[in-house]
């Protein structure tokens, strides 16, 4: 018998009994005369002890032999400790030790097996199996499983039935590139892995499930981030005979399940706002509204007092924002620092303008040459600006200024310490733009993906309209935003053909392109599609929002590096001379990737 308690289970109450227990050497003190063990398994840490007037010799010295993580099972009798760990459950007792067994040895782990461990990024991913012991790793682990189970119980609840799609399959529109797999039977033919199920779930609409949802592998091959993964996970659904109103109120309604059962948090109703609000507002399409700092816009007073200011009075958009109570926190080098990095070529602005209303009542900003101090109190005053509050100004076209200013609100709400833990600030931005111009390729892409309908009244402007009405088509497309992550996103889709084929030739798809690669849709759509919609939420990302993180590797069982290397299997890899003749490809790499 390996166990009569788990590690993470004894309590004063226990003192006096005899138990088995088993798990992984965490760390081993020795005094000499007395020795203690840290014995960790899946439910916690219980100490060990053993002392030289009641412990044999050989005891003694099979304690002395263990190393971390070694494998033991032990016998004993649980006693009080006299000195207590209140950090821990089972801080109050510890087990005298009468017998012990290694069932297995362990080399020195490349890294400390601890909360805090010393083991950077790869080395950990290499070794994932000691890194999954940590306790802080494994918790975010068993945190998804359990919101694995509440999504399921709740769209369960809700009358969705979960259906599992196919993984190869062709080209899925999401936008991004393919993982595309070489089919052996079919010669020169290749699979594409799911960027996500959207074909298939609209089908199923059309075969009459009415209410479908899948927690579901998705595969993009795009550059990596802390947020993004190769492979990743989604919550996808889809409904029919809804309105985007029966899609919202549900999604909202599984977010509150899980946030009350997971967290014990209500959330109260999500606000909601338009996408374009959100981009005059905010500069985002997904604003953090855990603090406020909202933009307001300068170009009408700036006009109104005409002062000879070039740059301000030239530019499309003049937009500031104002950080409460921090004029003498901000020495000029400090805004000199925030100047270089809004100039850097990430966020790309030219210079940075400051108003600081200082404390004793005077105005400070390099433009006072131009704005005297009741022209900038005037500005002050668009912002509710009081003594200790200073603006930033930034200037330029609309688009960019937006994205930039956008930005340097993050970083102050960053700076300024706004974003506090604990807090969730949901938001549903709706209303998206149906097609997003592309300066570049000089062609419209789909903002969400080439199913997504434009709002009931833009439907006649869609379909008899010119070029420039195409940019102002709204879609009943929607976001779920939580403290600045996009947690989610859907629309309503087309279930009509002739509009369906608009999309397309508005995408730039001749209708030969259109059949060839959604045909299979466009046929099931003949024949008596429901009008429908769906959403998918990102669940790897809803883990580590909900946990106040922001990277979703440790929220992964088995993540992949920056470069889309799995450390510890080392994938990818090459593969053998015959699998390239089998597979019918011919290698332009093969020299060097010799197996
Ligand atoms: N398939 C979409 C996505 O992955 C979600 C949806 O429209 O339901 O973003």
């Amino acid at each position: 018998m390996y166990r009569t308690h788990n590690c993470g289970e004894l309590r004063i109450g226990d003192v006096g009994k005899t138990v088995t227990l088993s798990g992984w050497v965490q760390k081993a003190r020795d005094k000499g005369f007395m020795m203690w063990i840290d014995l960790r398994d899946r439910f916690g840490i219980t100490q060990l002890i053993f002392d030289e007037n009641s412990s044999s010799k050989e005891l003694l010295e099979a304690a002395r032999s263990v190393g971390r993580e070694w494998v033991i099972r032990i016998e004993g009798e649980v006693i009080e400790r006299s000195s207590k760990n209140d950090k821990i459950p089972t801080g109050e007792v510890e087990i005298k030790v009468a017998k012990l067994d290694v069932l297995n040895a362990s080399k020195v782990p490349p890294f400390t097996v601890e909360d805090d461990t010393d083991g950077g990024d790869d080395l950990r991913m290499k070794y994932r199996y000691l890194d999954l012991r940590r306790t802080p790793v494994r918790e975010n682990l068993f945190f998804r499983s359990r919101l694995a189970i509440e999504t399921r119980k709740y769209l369960s609840g809700n009358d969705f039935i979960e259906v599992e799609t196919p993984n190869l399959i062709k080209s899925t529109p999401e936008g991004a590139r393919d993982f595309v797999v070489p089919s052996r039977l079919n010669p020169g033919q290749f699979y594409a892995l799911p960027q996500s199920p959207q074909t298939f779930k609209q089908i199923l609409m059309v075969a009459g499930f009415e209410k479908y949802f899948q927690i579901v592998k998705c595969f993009r091959d795009e550059d990596l981030r802390a947020d993004r993964q190769p492979e990743f996970t989604q919550i996808d659904c889809e409904m029919s005979f809804v309105t985007q109103e029966d899609i919202l109120n549900t999604f909202e309604g599984l977010t509150k399940h899980v946030f009350k059962t997971l967290k014990g948090i209500e959330l109260p109703d999500f606000p909601r706002m338009n996408y374009d609000e959100a981009m005059k507002r905010y500069g985002i399409d997904k604003p953090d509204l855990r603090f406020g700092m909202e933009f307001v816009e300068l170009n009408d007073i700036i006009k109104s007092q005409s002062k000879g200011f070039g740059v301000f009075e030239s530019a499309e958009l003049v937009v500031g924002i104002c950080a409460k109570g921090v004029t003498s926190d901000y020495s000029r080098k400090k805004i000199d620092k925030l100047t270089d990095w809004v100039k850097r070529p990430q966020i790309g602005a030219k210079g940075l303008v400051y108003v600081k209303f200082e404390e004793d009542g005077s105005i400070k900003s390099p433009i006072g040459k131009f704005y005297n101090d009741d022209d900038l109190r005037a500005w002050g005053e668009l912002y509710g600006a009081e003594k200790g509050d200073m603006l930033l100004i930034l200037s330029g076209e609309l688009d960019k200024t937006r994205k930039q200013m956008g930005e340097l609100r993050l970083e102050m709400g960053r700076n300024l310490g706004l974003m506090k833990e604990g807090d969730f600030k949901p938001l549903w931005v709706i209303d998206f733009p149906l097609l997003e111009w592309d300066e570049e390729s000089e062609r419209f892409h789909a903002m969400h993906h080439p199913f997504t309908s434009p709002k009931k009244e833009h439907v006649e402007m869609m379909l008899n309209g010119d070029h420039e009405t195409m940019k102002s088509l709204r879609a009943d497309a929607y976001d779920l935003v939580i403290n600045g992550s996009e947690i989610g996103g859907g629309s309503i889709r087309i279930h009509d053909r002739a509009l369906q084929s608009k999309n397309f030739k508005l995408l730039g798809f001749t209708p030969e392109e259109a059949e060839a690669q959604f045909g299979f849709l466009l046929g099931a759509f003949e024949y008596g599609a429901p009008p429908h919609g769906g959403i998918a939420f990102g669940f790897d990302r809803l883990c580590a929002v909900m946990n106040g993180q922001s990277s979703i590797r440790d929220f992964i069982a088995f993540p992949k590096n920056n470069t889309g290397r799995d450390m510890m299997i080392d994938a990818p890899s090459p593969i053998h001379d015959e699998q390239y003749e089998e597979l019918y490809l011919e290698s332009t790499v093969k020299d060097e990737a010799e197996v």
